[in-house]
């Protein structure tokens, strides 16, 4: 794996190249895919190249999800993810959390490993059994196991997290065989001090980059960027950071305006499921803020929802421009009637547009990074948001 920082923007966002799988560069900040069993959830691996490439070739794995299922003999005697999965062109970013179907569990948590709520119940999983998984599976970058707490959990509690939190990173690294970029787990909940000495001893590490833990679980929009900014300032420029549990636009921009590199989000997977479509400009203009119609329940300037009504005759394409597999062959009409009658197409359609959507929210950050424009981008959606809000609560 190899990375490096082009450009800056005034503050501490940044704009950088990752490469993982030969010659192919991934631009930063850039969206790292979800998946379910390495594949995204409903868009078929035949209809991957309708995504924009490369930026859709970097996907996130958890390997708790072959955990009750393929053994790591059988996966490793397959060849690995990217044999099993047959797809070879994709760099994988292993991270045992995936922030719908395993979610760390601090009370079942111990000294000998880290706790998850999985669809197979409550797993332990021991720095020696994510090991074998890791090396059977063989990622292009992969994350050390954590202790992630919430925001609420006691200080004797969050220092506990921390240590554990090293402790394993140095057995992952001293059980790691197969190599690859490591990327060191970072925690330190609430508390400055502790991500202030969280990051200082990861840095410390020989790791290939840093994956930033513990957030998404209770902490505040406020107390968030004071705390991100403490990790990242302590962190080598030159290496990666990748973070889990910033998901909505505006968190994506405050971990950005941090200086996160990778960002691995549920978001696209939560709009999907709700027959949701993603419609914010994509052109760094001010949006115009539209009146939001009563019956278009759950549209919020950044989305629409397809179960409306409203669309039941709507022969316009969800996003007018969008070069996307869906736009260029659908109507909202057709796409609310599959949400009425419970076709899945309805979710493939929507899983492709959304992911093109958001994979271009990311395109046009890069592009304000390098125009040195980040702030008053960020400022710009961020007002475009309050002032969609505001126009809503008027019409309530
Ligand atoms: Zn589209």
């Amino acid at each position: 794996m190899k990375f490096g920082v082009k450009a800056w923007s005034k503050g501490r966002a940044r704009a950088g190249v990752i490469q993982l799988i030969g010659e192919m560069e991934i631009e930063t900040p850039a969206l790292v895919l979800s998946t379910r069993k390495g594949l995204p959830f409903f868009i078929s691996p035949d209809l991957f190249p309708s995504l924009p490439s490369p930026d859709s070739h970097f996907l996130h794995v958890s390997p708790l999800h072959f955990l009750e299922g393929l053994t790591p003999k059988t996966i490793s005697n397959i060849g690995g993810l990217h044999q099993m999965l047959g797809l070879h062109e994709f760099g994988f970013a292993a991270v045992p959390r995936d922030s719908i179907v395993c979610l760390p569990d601090c009370d079942s948590t111990n000294k000998t490993g880290a706790s998850f709520e999985t669809p197979c119940g409550r797993l332990l999983i021991k720095p020696v059994e994510y090991m074998k998984m890791i090396s059977s599976m063989n990622p292009n970058l992969w994350v050390t196991l954590a202790d992630e707490v919430p925001a609420w959990v006691s200080e004797k509690r969050n220092k506990t997290s921390v240590d554990r939190t090293l402790r394993w990173l140095d057995d992952c690294i001293a059980l790691n065989s197969i190599g690859g970029a490591v990327l060191g787990a970072i925690v330190g909940g609430s508390s400055v001090e502790e991500r202030r000495r969280c990051a200082q001893e990861v840095a410390k590490r020989n790791v290939s980059g840093y994956w930033i833990g513990g957030f998404g679980l209770g902490e505040s929009m406020e107390e968030r960027s004071t705390l991100l900014n403490t990790v990242t300032d302590n962190l080598p420029e030159q290496k990666p950071r990748k973070i889990c549990g910033l998901e909505l636009p505006e968190e994506v921009l405050q971990g950005i305006a941090s200086g996160v590199d990778l960002f691995h989000s549920t978001y696209i997977y939560h709009l999907t499921i709700g027959g949701f479509a993603l419609t914010f400009p994509l052109d760094r203009t001010v949006g115009n803020v539209s009146t939001p119609q009563l019956s278009d329940i759950g549209s919020d300037g950044t989305k629409i929802n397809l179960k409306a009504t409203v669309y039941r005759k709507d022969t316009s394409p969800i996003v007018d421009g969008c070069s996307c597999y869906t736009c260029q062959n659908h109507t909202k009409a057709y796409i609310n009637h599959l949400l009425n009658v419970h076709e899945m197409l309805a979710q493939t359609l929507l899983e492709i547009h959304n992911t093109h959507h958001y994979l271009g929210f990311f395109r046009v950050i890069r592009e304000s990074i390098k125009d040195g424009k980040f702030e008053e981008f960020w400022e710009q959606f961020i007002g475009n948001r309050r002032e969609h809000i505001f126009a809503a609560s008027l019409t309530a």
